[in-house]
Parts: structure tokens; sequence; C-alpha cells
């Protein structure tokens, strides 16, 4: 057995070896794509390095940090039961301590970024946003 980085099925690296002869063509779809990709997994993206912890008043920070990319990127239903809105509402009692910022290797402005996922997650609760076909 040769674990393989990246790989979790079969299916994916017979996938990958199937380009060797076949190469994908880089399509308008797939270019916006990528576009859209790099604009979202760039500037103020949390890593989930947990480097900023813990938090005084509890927040689970490397969690609800990157909510927005989660409901885009994983399964949308895994981010909205009860306990992840539990965890998505201890940031309003978050202390404006800076001490997270303080201690994120990426220079991000943390407590801002917790306010701004949550001001998302809350519109996709309510269903004002649709993030179900962003993928
Ligand atoms: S600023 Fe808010 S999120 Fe950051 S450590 Fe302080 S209480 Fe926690
Ligand atoms: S806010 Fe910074 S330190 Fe905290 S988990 Fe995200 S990237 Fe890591």
């Amino acid at each position: 057995m040769l674990p393989i980085w990246g790989i979790q099925q079969e299916a994916e690296l017979d996938e990958f070896i199937s380009y060797i002869e076949n190469p994908p063509m880089k399509t308008p779809e797939i270019e916006a794509m990528i576009e859209r990709d790099k604009n979202m997994l760039s500037g103020e993206f949390c890593r989930d390095c947990s480097y900023c912890m813990p938090c005084p008043a509890g927040i689970e920070i490397n969690t609800c940090a990157r909510m927005s990319l989660m409901l885009r990127c994983a399964p949308t239903d895994k981010q909205l039961t009860p306990e992840m809105q539990a965890k998505m509402k201890k940031i309003e009692g978050c202390l404006h301590c800076n001490k997270c910022k303080s201690k994120c290797p990426y220079g991000l402005d943390t407590p801002t970024l917790l306010a701004k996922n949550y001001e998302d997650y809350k519109r996709v609760l309510s269903g004002e946003i649709d993030v179900r076909n962003y993928t």
C-alpha cells in the first residue's frame, strides 16, 4: 500500500492517470472556477492552524473564522446544526481583546474575520443567502 497525499479513492487516482493521455482542456468555465477559488482562498483566509487559541471567550476560532468557506466548500447542512449554531453564537461574546490577532502568523484581523463570518452565517441560516449550489 502506498499512501498518496490528496488522494482518497482509487477512482481519483484513475482520473489523475487518465489525464496523462487526455490532458484536460482549460475551458472558460474552468478558468472562472480557478479565479473564484483564488479569490476565496487568498487574503483573509483562515488556515485552521489554531495558533490563535485559546480564546478567553471560548470561541472555537479555527472553526468559526473559516465558516463562510466551509459553508460553500463542505456539506452545508453539517455547518448548520444546533451545535454549530451554538459555536457561532459565541462570537457575540467576543471581548475584542485581540489576543488572537496578535498570535495569528498570517496577520489576520481575527476578531473582524469572526464578525464577518458570523454575519454571513446568519444570512445563510435565515435563507437569505443560498450556498447549496456554490461548488
Ligand atoms: S478578540 Fe475575541 S476572539 Fe480574539 S481572543 Fe479575544 S475574545 Fe477571543
Ligand atoms: S485565525 Fe490565524 S492563527 Fe487562528 S486558526 Fe486562523 S490562520 Fe490560524
